[in-house]
């Protein structure tokens, strides 16, 4: 089950956190893998050999994904050294938390540019080729926070908001062309962007938990495995909530 030998999956923001364990996910079973990251060189090189110690090929490309010419060169290094680009993962994310009355301009912008224009760059950039393969997967990391909204996140609820709505779009669009466009919404993950919480959000946010404890980015990468294989052929324009049970 879920048998990716041969495939080729880009994944941006895999240097890190949720990113890096769907690249060793999707490289476990088979697939070469193109991590892109924005600034974290060392952290790339160890998830890119990471991926080859379990018998793939993999390559780090550095460039931001708000950068739309940033975006067309990583799927076109993909398509270069791979031929194709079966599988699009749209994880690269940050955060710039402020209640709005102090929210700049700028921590808006930035958000928004990164997570939102982000994805929209690279699901642009990947859609001709595969629409040329009649086949492809895409799928993007949104959050429980765009589906419930959260306090001093105006920004970042926003852009994963965003994401759905465009998830819900590209799926229709693509359709008949054999390409399914899902997104994953994850609850709260232990990475780096979590952990630079206080511990009295973190026991906050544990207590609107049902199940009790914080996510791990396997938990998500699991399911990114899913909805990229053979087996989730028929799921398109989903979001799947990876939560604990917080937006049911
Ligand atoms: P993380 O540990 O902070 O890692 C962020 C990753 O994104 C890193 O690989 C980073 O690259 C990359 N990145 C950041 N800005 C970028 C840019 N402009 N261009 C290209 N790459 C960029 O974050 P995470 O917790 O794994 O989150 C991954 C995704 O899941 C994000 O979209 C986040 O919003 C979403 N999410 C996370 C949680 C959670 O609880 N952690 C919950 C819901 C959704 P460098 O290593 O080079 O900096």
């Amino acid at each position: 089950m879920f048998e990716l030998t041969g495939k080729t999956a880009v994944v941006t923001g895999g240097s890190r956190g949720i990113g890096r364990a769907i690249c060793l996910k999707l490289a476990g079973q088979g697939a070469n893998i193109v991590l892109n990251y924005a600034g974290n060189a060392a952290a790339a090189e160890e998830t890119r050999a990471a991926c080859e110690a379990l018998g793939v090929r993999a390559l780090a490309v550095q460039g931001d994904v708000a950068d739309p010419a940033a975006c067309n060169a990583l799927i076109d290094t993909a398509v270069e050294t791979f031929g194709q680009v079966d599988i699009l993962v749209c994880n690269a994310g940050i955060t710039r938390d402020n209640l709005l009355m102090r929210m700049s301009d700028e921590e808006f912008q930035k958000v928004i540019d990164t997570n939102l224009k982000g994805t929209f760059h690279c699901m642009r950039a990947v859609i001709r080729p595969m629409m040329k393969k009649r086949r492809g997967r895409i799928i993007s990391i949104s959050s429980v926070v765009g589906l419930i909204g959260n306090a001093g996140q105006i920004n970042y609820a926003a852009s994963k908001a965003g994401v759905i709505g465009m998830t819900r779009s590209l799926a229709r669009e693509v359709a008949s062309r054999g390409i399914t466009v899902n997104a994953v919404a994850p609850g709260f993950i232990r990475t780096d962007m979590t952990d630079v919480l206080g511990d009295a959000v973190k026991e906050g946010i544990l207590r609107s938990i049902p199940l009790g404890k914080l996510g791990e980015a396997e938990d998500v990468a699991n399911t990114v495995l899913f909805l990229a294989s053979d087996e989730a052929a028929y799921i398109t324009g989903q979001v799947l909530s990876v939560d604990g049970g917080m937006a049911m």
